[in-house]
């Protein structure tokens, strides 16, 4: 069966949090899992980066491994990218019967139903959810409550059949990392090198990003 793990984020820059994720994913499910880094990402501020440079960078922290892939299907649009209309297409590329499962953050997670169409991704893909700091699951609205209960399995053999439309939660301990700290601490010329692979820091000081 060619199931497909995908991990979303705008990745501005890529940090060791989302490395750590993506090893673990890779651990437990024992299957490739492909980085989709946002085009422009319409929930959040325009990024001080290009996407080239985004891109650059994610490839730079994965280097050249069959564990890890990039889908620059987003990052190639100038548009909005909204995540059903993205899994729409690679439910096409795929077909009905793959199992799908996109990663996301407990932060992002408890404002799933914010995102445009969120009910229809139950009929696309599956949801493996990685604790985050600071963000607990028991905050969700209600609406999302109801389906995140309904779907939620901790059986990880059966989640791993499942086509799309269940949860399963990580068992991963979060670093307490975020772009958005790291983004800060360029800016007050803090040291980033704990946060963020050598190679991202490297390209990063050449090209004086995010000052
Ligand atoms: P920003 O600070 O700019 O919002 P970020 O650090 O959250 O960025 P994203 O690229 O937006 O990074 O994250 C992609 C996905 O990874 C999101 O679903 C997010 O919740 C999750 N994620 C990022 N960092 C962590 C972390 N340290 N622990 C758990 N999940 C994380």
């Amino acid at each position: 069966m060619k199931e497909c793990i995908l991990f979303g984020g705008t990745f501005d820059p890529i940090h060791n949090g989302h490395m750590a994720i993506a090893a673990k994913l890779h651990e437990v499910f024992n299957h490739q899992v492909t980085f989709l880094p946002t085009g422009i990402p319409p929930y959040k501020p325009p990024s001080q980066v290009l996407p080239i440079e985004r891109l650059t960078m994610l490839q730079l922290a994965i280097g050249y491994t069959d564990k890890f892939a990039i889908d620059t299907l987003e990052i190639e649009q100038d548009t909005f990218c909204y995540t059903y209309k993205t899994l729409s297409l690679i439910r096409q590329q795929i077909g009905i019967a793959t199992p799908l499962f996109f990663v996301i953050g407990s932060d992002s997670l408890i404002t799933l139903n914010t995102w445009d169409n969120w009910q229809s991704l139950f009929n696309l893909t599956n949801f493996i959810i990685v604790h985050r700091t600071g963000y607990n699951s028991n905050n969700m609205p209600l609406e999302l409550r109801h389906e995140f209960y309904q779907r939620v399995t901790s059986n990880l053999s059966e989640f791993k059949k499942s086509t799309s439309g269940k949860f399963y939660l990580l068992d991963f301990n979060p670093m307490n990392i975020s772009s958005t700290k790291i983004r800060l601490d360029i800016k007050h010329n803090l040291a980033i090198k704990k946060y963020v692979p050598l190679k991202v820091q490297q390209y990063i000081l050449e090209h004086n990003l995010y000052h």
